[in-house]
């Protein structure tokens, strides 16, 4: 099962796969909480259906990302040690908020005022910086999506909506929700059809995740009893 945040955790890791599905490597939190840095493979990541975990038992620090929540405080962290860039979070945090609207339902709602697909300004020959950015953001690093399927506005909507490209679920002539992430300011919050979409408290793994990392190291000699 794909999971957007395990995807690209794996892939900024040197990570070895274990037999029991924990990917093993040296922690990359532990120097950033006033610990030395790990050189016995005490971090793990495993994936479990729809979530990943990472657990690190040299300094305790946990995170975990399931797959239509947002991502948590404590996961940005970790993917910026990492070494995930700025503007790669970004996109990682867009993509998983629109997932995560994408798995809610909702009724006919009504719509900001002003949208129009951000082709369609395009082809108006509107030359804003607000939209020239998201247009941009959209399309970079290959991400290549339809231009024709997400929606810009220059009326603010008392909410500082031109700074946000707005995706819509169902259509123009019958909405049942919207969504809209702020591409120029990442200091604004995500917004939708009930206002802004709150993050989550940070969560931890669950105990049977850890208990059963905690004996694979133990197996292995990487840590005592
Ligand atoms: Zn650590």
């Amino acid at each position: 099962m794909t999971n957007l945040v395990a995807d690209i955790l794996l892939s900024n890791l040197p990570a070895r796969r274990t037999g029991s599905g924990w990917h093993k490597f040296n922690a990359i939190c532990c120097q950033h909480n006033g610990q030395s840095k790990d050189q016995r493979q005490r971090g793990g990541i495993k994936q479990d259906g729809d979530t990943v975990v990472y657990n690190c038992f040299n300094c305790g620090f946990a995170a975990g990302y399931t797959t239509g929540n947002h991502i948590t405080g404590k996961m940005k962290k970790l993917l910026g040690w990492a070494g995930v860039s700025e503007d790669a979070l970004k996109r990682l945090i867009f993509d998983v908020g629109l997932l995560k609207h994408q798995r809610e339902h909702g009724q006919r709602v009504v719509l900001p005022e002003g949208l129009k697909t951000v082709l369609a300004w395009l082809l108006e020959g509107t030359k804003e910086s607000q939209l020239l950015q998201i247009a941009d953001f959209l399309t970079s690093d290959d991400r290549m999506l339809d231009l024709a399927s997400y929606f810009w506005t220059p009326d603010p909507n008392d909410m500082d909506l031109d700074r946000y490209v707005v995706t819509i679920k169902g259509d123009l002539e019958y909405p049942t929700g919207w969504w809209a992430y702020p591409v120029l300011d990442s200091s604004l919050p995500v917004l939708t059809q009930s206002g802004p979409d709150d993050e989550p408290e940070d969560d931890e793994p669950r105990a049977e995740d850890i208990e059963e990392f905690r004996r694979i190291l133990i197996a292995e000699g990487a840590i005592g009893e």
